[in-house]
């Protein structure tokens, strides 16, 4: 019988004062019975709106079906088929603007919880289903994925899937992209990642971790090792500035930097081999995920008062909703409408404030959001002794200014047709190293429609 209670069912997360001491998963995640319940809330609509705002197209109402029915297993296999990474997506994926935001359900009430469910499905799996992958039967190519972020795993899984012998070049000591130095544990366990790249091991894909690709090898030759196309999936990584006086004191962090030592490097634990200052308060810059992904981090690392400094309002922030409301439970502020000009130094080189003016909303800009413009004469000072730059990030020039033949367009992000193809003959792209910052689901989505173009490519030239 259809559910038909207008709000989602809740699922149980960690109190804010309890887990703003801790870097275990905030949210829980439902149980068998929540999530039947739930699930009956999916009308299986004819038309399946909620489908076209997948990037990959998970066949929705069919897996939640089974959810309702109590078939977990065929429920995975059917999201399996489009999504690689379940678990992961169930997580991260901005389903309130993707999937949950076409759900007809959302009209009159809250849409179903599609990505609560999706990681539900992906748990249950991994808990209950043990399965040793095998290597298909080999069809004597070989292919190279530089990157081991959600777009060269995509890629890799689905090639090798075909047979194809597959080699991933990882910068890191650890694979996995920003879902591994990124994305922090309380958001996303790293043994999930893990597990993924376990089971793509066991499919026989090969990793070699560091291996900067235009530093310890070029793509060049990597070609004279006999890999017969290549597929670059390196990410967006290098960090944007502002530029500011002050800027390269010490205390000065970029986002990526204070996450990848946070969450790659485990600096908060006793004795991890990469320290971390533990300020006494932090000015975050920003206001997308990474922004709130670093006050969060911050805050768990003991510092007192955390603010987020951003140029617009609230009604622009960029982040998640959700990742929004749990930074407020957990007591970081937001200095709304304020942009820092000037960091401000001890005698000892070190962060001592950050000087910021007060900013109101002019005009709508080319991406008609209205531009933030500086109230002349309302500079004040925050104290502050950590400031972490969350504005942004491109794609890294190591690769294109190693490899001939590599269009890229003004902003470093590579040129390729809609297939994923470059404009050097056996080079495929995807995710973020292309479209720019964007996310996990487009970039699994960039790696699958390569992993396709590779295939055909290597077909059309046998
Ligand atoms: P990446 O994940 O960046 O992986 C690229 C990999 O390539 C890295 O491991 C890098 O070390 C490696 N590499 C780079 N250069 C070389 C080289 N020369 N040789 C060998 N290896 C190389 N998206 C969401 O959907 N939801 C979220 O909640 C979300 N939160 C985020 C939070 C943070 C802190 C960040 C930084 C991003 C977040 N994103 C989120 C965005 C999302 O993670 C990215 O869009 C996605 O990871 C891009 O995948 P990718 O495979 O293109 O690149
Ligand atoms: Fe929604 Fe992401 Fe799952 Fe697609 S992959 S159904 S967008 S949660
Ligand atoms: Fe179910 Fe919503 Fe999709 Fe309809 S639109 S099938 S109610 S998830």
């Amino acid at each position: 019988m259809i559910n038909m209670a207008n709000e989602k069912v809740a699922m149980p997360i960690q109190d804010g004062v309890t887990r703003r001491n801790n870097f275990d998963e905030v949210a829980l995640g439902y149980d068998e019975t929540m999530a039947k319940e739930e699930a009956s809330r999916c009308l299986n609509c004819k038309h399946h709106p909620c489908i076209s705002g997948c990037p990959v197209k998970v066949n929705i109402p069919a897996f939640i079906k089974e959810v309702a029915e109590g078939n977990f297993q065929k429920a995975y296999e059917i999201i399996h088929e489009t999504s690689s990474l379940p678990a992961v997506c169930g997580r991260v994926c901005p389903q309130e603007t993707q999937c949950e935001s076409k759900c007809v359900r959302g009209v009159k009430g809250e849409s179903v919880a599609i990505g609560r469910l999706e990681r539900f499905v992906a748990d249950w799996y991994r808990h209950h289903v043990k399965e040793e992958k095998k290597p298909p039967v080999s069809n004597g190519h070989k292919v190279a994925i530089v990157g081991s972020g959600p777009a060269g795993l995509t890629c890799a899984g689905d090639l090798a899937k075909l047979g194809y012998q597959v080699s991933v070049f990882e910068a890191l000591h650890v694979a996995g992209g920003v879902l591994m130095y990124g994305i922090p544990e309380f958001r996303l366990p790293k043994e999930i990642v893990q597990h993924e790249i376990e089971g793509l091991k066991q499919q026989g894909v090969t990793i070699e971790c560091n291996s900067v690709i235009g530093r310890s090898e070029s793509i060049d030759e990597l070609f004279e090792d006999g890999y017969e196309a290549i597929f670059i999936g390196t990410g967006a990584g290098l960090p944007n500035f502002m530029n500011l006086s002050g800027e390269n004191l010490k205390g000065v962090y970029s986002a990526n930097e204070f996450l990848t030592r946070c969450n790659l490097m485990k600096a908060y634990q006793e004795g991890a081999d990469t320290p971390i200052q533990k300020p006494n308060k932090a000015v975050i810059v920003g206001g997308g995920n990474v922004a709130m992904d670093a006050a969060r981090c911050a805050k768990r690392l003991g510092v007192e008062e955390v603010s987020i400094v951003y140029r617009r309002s609230m009604d622009e922030l960029p982040a998640r909703k959700e990742e929004v409301e749990h930074a407020m439970e957990e007591g970081i502020q937001f200095q709304l409408l304020r942009n820092p000009i000037r960091v401000i130094g001890d005698e000892s080189g070190w962060v001592k404030g950050v000087e910021c003016v007060e900013m109101m909303l002019g005009e709508a800009d080319e991406s008609g959001r209205r531009r933030p413009v500086e109230k002349p004469g309302s500079n004040f000072i925050i104290e502050a002794d950590c400031m972490i730059m969350a504005i942004g990030t491109s794609p890294n020039p190591l690769i294109r200014s190693t490899t001939e033949g590599l269009d890229t367009n003004r902003k470093g992000c590579l040129i390729t047709d809609e297939k994923g193809k470059t404009t050097r003959e056996g080079v495929f792209a995807g995710g973020d190293a292309v479209t720019g910052a964007a996310t996990v689901i487009l970039a699994m989505g960039a790696g699958k429609t390569a992993a396709s173009a590779i295939h055909e490519y290597i077909q059309n030239k046998e």
